[in-house]
């Protein structure tokens, strides 16, 4: 028997499997399971968006592309960003297509990250987040962000995990899994912190288009003196329900994105053909299909947060994103033990907050990116669960 523990990389051992695909795992083996916790779109890739790339393969478009990916695509990504995020970058030198925000993270990790050098990680937070520095040789630093303060990042916070090796700041608002949302005013002294102590910032905005009861969504480069200090990273996957495509963007300074296209085509070339033609319609017409798909979300947001209330799961009113995050806190149990409990004896799948981060410890993350007759069942479902359970 071969030791693998002395073969596989320690850096591989040291990252753990994602706490969500766990509960998926056991879901699918399950009948009448109500899943809320998939981190997807229940809706299809507008037909438009589809169309083009059925009319891309008959014209025979099925070659590679540049490596930073075909200049019409970011021709259109660096319009998108000048029109909603108030801040231009150069098609030619500013933009790298990537295959999925997946991929544009950890290129932007290798690209940074020297061994050692620290990553401040607001938790909870997207599972990739921590793995990605891990893998790259960075150290995550996670920094706890709380409920009485809306899950939202503060200086303070942040100052308070800051070492000479902090090179980094990873930033994902509006937030997965909490649903919180940073106001300008909060963005600004994120802002004024990063240039006090000079950090990249990494602001993974692939919720952007996803704000609810008028917030507005600050694209973090557009804040003075951040764009060459920002990389800023979106894609299509959840505004344009695209995640099967897996094609995504990285904005940020010439250099930075030289770098990142370094890595990217040693390993992965170019983002498919396919993908990047659907990506052209989406961005040229799909923007009225995503406003509809997000008022949807919206009406659901509202029926999940009233739900939640009603049963006695106290929770934070999500403002972005299509997560709500509820405190389970009163039923004793932890949320590894609720998620599992609640799969077993109810049949609804959602994930436990742990998964995020050691501060989503208590919570359980919930998605609404689910047709509301499944939301009114599982929040039945739930409020039975959560009578038997609570202290
Ligand atoms: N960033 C966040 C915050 C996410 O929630 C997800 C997917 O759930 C991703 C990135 C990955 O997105 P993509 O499908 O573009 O790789």
């Amino acid at each position: 028997m071969k030791d693998w523990n002395s073969i596989l990389s320690p850096a591989v051992q040291n990252v753990a499997p994602s706490g969500i695909r766990k509960f998926f795992d056991i879901a699918a083996e399950m009948e009448d399971v109500i899943s809320l916790g998939v981190g997807e779109p229940d809706f299809v890739t507008p037909w438009t968006i589809r169309e083009s790339c059925v009319y891309g393969l008959e014209q025979g478009y099925t070659s590679y592309t540049a490596n930073r990916g075909m200049l019409e695509l970011r021709e259109e990504i660096a319009k998108n960003t000048a029109l909603h995020g108030g801040v231009s970058y150069d098609p030619k030198t500013d933009i790298l297509v990537t295959v999925g925000v997946s991929e544009a993270l950890d290129l932007a990790m290798r690209a940074l990250l020297a061994p050692g050098d620290e990553v401040l990680i607001p938790e909870p937070c997207y599972v990739s987040y921590k793995a990605c520095t891990v893998l790259a040789g960075g150290v995550a630093v996670p920094v706890p962000t709380k409920i009485e303060n809306e899950f939202r990042i503060t200086p303070a916070d942040l100052e308070a995990h800051l070492t000479p090796k902090t090179k980094v700041l990873l930033i994902g608002y509006p937030n997965n899994p909490t649903g919180a949302v940073m106001s300008r005013s909060d963005l600004i002294e994120i802002a004024n912190f990063a240039e006090e102590h000079d950090l990249i910032v990494i602001s993974d905005e692939i919720y952007g288009n996803l704000t609810y009861g008028g917030e507005e969504h600050v694209t973090f480069s557009s804040l003075p003196g951040m764009k060459e200090r920002t990389i800023l990273l979106d894609g299509f996957s959840k505004s344009y329900a695209m995640t099967g495509w897996r094609i995504g963007y990285a904005q940020g300074a010439p250099e930075i994105i030289a770098a990142m296209t370094k890595i990217h085509q040693y390993t992965m070339l170019c983002a498919p053909i396919t993908a990047q033609i659907a990506a052209i319609e989406a961005l040229r017409r799909g923007e009225k299909y995503m406003r509809k798909m997000v008022s949807e979300y919206d009406r659901r947001r509202g029926v999940i947060y009233r739900g939640f209330r009603e049963i006695g799961l106290p929770c934070f009113e999500p403002k972005g994103a299509f997560y709500i995050f509820p405190d389970i806190r009163g039923t004793g149990m932890t949320s590894e033990q609720f998620a599992e409990e609640l799969l077993r004896t109810e049949h609804v799948a959602l994930v436990p907050g742990s998964a995020f981060g050691e501060c989503g410890e208590g919570y359980v993350r919930c998605s609404y990116a689910t047709a509301l007759g499944q939301i009114d069942e599982a929040i039945a479902r739930i409020g039975n669960f959560v009578k038997k359970h609570i202290k």
